[in-house]
């Protein structure tokens, strides 16, 4: 084993500390590496807050990984030392069930995914997140990084990247098709880069008009605040494909609204507590509603590749480790242009 120092959560409602881990030794077909950047994405504060169901503390969050590998086991094949590597949502699966073998390992009904972190190992011992200097992950779970994707962006793709970039493929967004994104924050903002490249007509449902000249600029076609009545009235019945990205909970009845007839609208927010929502609008129109979480390890890899060959990078703000707790807060006000990275090296 090897200790490694990290950031942790003690408790739902105290500040994030420093803190010391431990890794599992290199086994035949572990990849060791120094994770140089981590994204912060709002399933951490959901997780640490314990919004969604109890918490085994002290937990390091973290689930956007970049680093260089330093170590391999005997085993591994895929990968060398020196390599750019990631590591996203999960460290493992069942490898064995439907899912896993389609290469869905995100949808594992056996009985599920191992999260990165608050997961249950193999080992038995309770996985820990990307708020730290180092991980040990079986090369399965690993992913290349393109040369010309830098370590720091590649971070958050691996979770808001890959959560975006599946549904739009699952639902053909392409030349043609009209794409809301709801809320324009860490994920929302990859999902209108992504659209944009895959030739979808992009249009940003805001709270506000405050980020327009924003989404305009990372691909949008169209930007409206949800804030204006009139928005749900001139929209009405304009959307093939609609992603909700919001992480609180709102009123979906007049989203769905603005689908068209046989559109979708596909939750990729995970609020707290129920969603509400009336069945008309639904039935008229013959519209469904969906969701949809990360993406199988092979499916990340393609979206890795498809950002490297078409440009895609997110905007990031890289902060010092000892500045998480008030980029939660940041977070938590809508605040964040448009996702933090932390400089895990100087952990
Ligand atoms: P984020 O960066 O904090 O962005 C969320 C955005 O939602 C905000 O920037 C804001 O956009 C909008 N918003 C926040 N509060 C709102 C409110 N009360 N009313 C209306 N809009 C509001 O969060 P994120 O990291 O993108 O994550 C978003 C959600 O996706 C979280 O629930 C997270 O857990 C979930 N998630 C799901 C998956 C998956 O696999 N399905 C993966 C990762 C994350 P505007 O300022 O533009 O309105
Ligand atoms: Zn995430
Ligand atoms: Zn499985």
């Amino acid at each position: 084993m090897s200790t490694v120092s990290a950031y942790s959560a003690t408790s739902a409602t105290e500040p994030l500390t420093e803190t010391t881990i431990t890794r599992r030794d290199v086994g035949p077909h572990d990849v060791a590496f120094d994770i140089h950047f981590a994204g912060i994405c709002h399933s951490d504060i959901h997780t640490v807050k314990a919004e969604w169901g109890d918490v085994r503390y002290p937990l390091v969050p973290g689930h956007e990984i970049a680093g260089i590998v330093t170590e391999i086991g005997s085993e591994v094949s895929k990968f060398k030392v020196g390599d750019r590597v990631g590591v996203g949502c999960f460290v493992d699966s069942c490898r064995e069930c439907a899912q896993c073998r389609a290469g869905e390992e995100q949808y594992c009904t056996n009985p599920g995914m191992v999260g990165t972190y608050g997961g249950v190992g193999r080992d038995g011992e309770l996985t820990q997140g990307g708020y730290s200097g180092a991980i040990v992950v079986d090369e399965n779970y690993v992913l290349n990084i393109p040369d010309s994707v830098p370590l720091d962006a590649a971070a958050p793709l691996l979770c808001a990247g890959i959560t975006l970039y599946s549904p739009l493929r699952h639902w053909n967004a392409g030349p043609g098709t009209s794409v809301a994104v709801v809320g324009l924050g860490g994920l929302g903002h990859m999902g209108v880069k992504l659209a944009h490249a895959m030739g979808a007509k992009v249009t940003v449902l805001s709270q506000s008009l405050k980020k327009i000249e924003d989404g305009l600029r990372l691909g949008a076609d169209e930007y409206y605040a949800t804030s204006d009545p009139d928005t749900f009235t001139k929209l009405a019945g304009s959307f093939d494909l609609i992603l909700n990205t919001v992480s609180a909970n709102i009123g979906l009845d007049s989203y769905v609204g603005l689908l068209d007839v046989d559109g979708t609208l596909v939750e990729v927010g995970i609020p707290e507590r129920p969603m509400q929502l009336m069945a008309y609008p639904l039935v008229s129109k013959r519209r469904s509603l969906s969701g949809s979480m990360i993406g199988g390890i092979a499916e990340t890899q393609e979206m890795l590749d498809f950002c490297a060959e078409h440009d895609v990078r997110p905007e990031i703000e890289v902060i010092a480790p000892d500045y998480i707790n008030e980029a939660y807060e940041r977070m938590l006000a809508s605040d964040v242009r448009y996702r933090f990275v932390i400089d895990t090296a100087t952990i």
